[in-house]
């Protein structure tokens, strides 16, 4: 979601002039776009806005600005004092601060700037590549449901990017156009729960009718979603991800934890079994499919017992991927208030390494099927000297090559597998 949404920061500068310098040293104005997710995110936020303190000194006329979820929704009082030497703070997936700023602020910004601001802020936001990035950038990420109100226990979400607000369907559509138009050929739609898009206004598509219109934009090659979570997982959704041919068969579906008593203090809404069986269900759907998850070690309360549990069902589940976190406290959430942190961070540290561990065997046996096979892979850029891509099922490969592969569907044949990634050649 930030990344999305820095990449729209990022095309309205460069639409008013700007262009992307490659250190904040050189730079007139600084975004910096924040998650508060878990107290280590903040940490690296916070840290982060003391070195950009430091650029504000030297040079006073340096525009500061504080965009996400350290932000919220309102600016809360206490980070304007802290925090003296921003600018400007600006709500998660919303740049209107920044733009004012710069229209009433900058003396230097000719008329035509500021009636372009003008217009901008007139008009609803819109996801679109930076001038730098036309041509370029093959695979980016579409915000269609903004916010969450689900309130997990734990979860700070819903406190900064607010009420669950899902986004026009012409508006996603008509951005996905001119997306592909600039050279996109992936597009990943984005929601904290993604499932429920169109489920918070009444008269507005679901994610299926959503995701058909998406299919059918010419020149769009994949097309994925997350998050979803399995209350809305409807299987009129997975007849249309197995119906459309530019639906890729991904899903990213996090369990959180492998124990009911721990899942319902943390809200989740489900049982390990409800969970089970709509992973049973994908996989009877697809033949060949992925699926990657969520965990989150050392909640309030959890026993080792209760971990065990989650070990359990995670060697039982084999999902593709697992991304753990380590639980921690956030301000304002229910867990944070009335539970308290009581895994220490040791125990916490085991009970993560323990979860990589055994993920780590499972995505080795899985990827270890690949070998030899031919997969199709869009490639998206390349690294040192090989070309990065993903299959259909999200899984990177690398392929060593001098022809240019950026933005293209190869069938390759694996020669190599890890359980984080995979070599082929063309
Ligand atoms: N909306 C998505 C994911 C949101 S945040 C969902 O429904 O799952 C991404 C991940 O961060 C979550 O899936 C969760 O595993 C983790 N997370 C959220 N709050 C956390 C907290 N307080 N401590 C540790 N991990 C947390």
């Amino acid at each position: 979601m930030n990344s999305a949404d820095s990449m729209q920061v990022s095309a309205l500068l460069e639409q008013l002039g700007y262009q992307r310098s490659s250190t904040a040293e050189e730079a007139d104005v600084i975004v910096l776009n924040t998650c508060v997710v878990r107290q280590s995110a903040e940490d690296k936020a916070i840290s982060r806005l003391t070195s950009i303190k430091a650029l504000k000194l030297q040079n006073p006329s340096r525009v500061i600005n504080l965009m996400g979820c350290l932000v919220g929704m309102v600016p809360p009082e206490d980070l304007k004092k802290r925090f003296p030497f921003v600018d400007v703070f600006s709500p998660p997936s919303n740049p209107d601060p920044l733009l004012s700023y710069l229209g009433t602020h900058l003396q230097q910004l000719a008329l035509k700037d500021k009636h372009q601001i003008n217009e901008i802020l007139a008009n609803e936001i819109e996801y679109q590549l930076p001038i730098s990035l036309q041509g370029q950038a093959v695979a980016v990420f579409v915000p269609i449901v903004y916010g969450c109100s689900h309130t997990c226990s734990y979860c700070v979400i819903p406190l900064r990017r607010g009420q669950e607000r899902s986004r026009p369907a012409q508006k996603i559509i008509s951005e996905i156009h001119r997306l592909v138009s600039s050279g996109v050929r992936e597009v990943t739609l984005l929601g904290q729960i993604v499932d429920r898009y169109g489920q918070d206004q009444p008269g507005m598509p679901n994610l299926s009718e959503l995701l058909k219109r998406v299919n059918d934009i010419e020149g769009i090659e994949r097309i994925r979603f997350l998050t979803s979570h399995p209350l809305w997982m409807t299987d009129e959704l997975l007849d249309t991800v197995a119906a459309l041919p530019r639906l890729m068969p991904h899903f990213e579906l996090p369990i959180q934890a492998g124990d009911d008593e721990v899942l319902r203090r943390m809200r989740r809404g489900y049982t390990v079994e409800q969970f089970m069986r709509i992973v049973q269900k994908i996989r009877q759907r697809f033949s060949n499919v992925s699926i990657a998850t969520d965990i989150i070690v050392g909640f309030p309360g959890e026993t080792s017992v209760q971990f065990e549990n989650t070990l359990a069902i995670l060697k039982q589940f084999k999902p593709d991927m697992t991304h753990v976190a380590r639980y921690s406290p956030r301000p304002g959430t229910s867990a944070s208030q009335n539970m308290a942190d009581d895994v220490p961070a040791d125990e916490k540290m085991r009970r993560f390494r323990e979860i990589e561990k055994i993920q780590e065997t499972i995505s080795t046996e899985i990827n270890s099927h690949y070998l030899g096979t031919k997969t199709p892979v869009l490639f998206e850029d390349k690294v040192k000297k090989r070309w990065r891509g993903r299959t259909s099922t999200n899984k990177l490969v690398f392929v060593e090559t001098e022809e240019d592969l950026r933005g293209q569907v190869k069938e390759v044949r694996i020669q190599w597998t890890g359980p984080w990634s995979m070599i082929a050649i063309i």
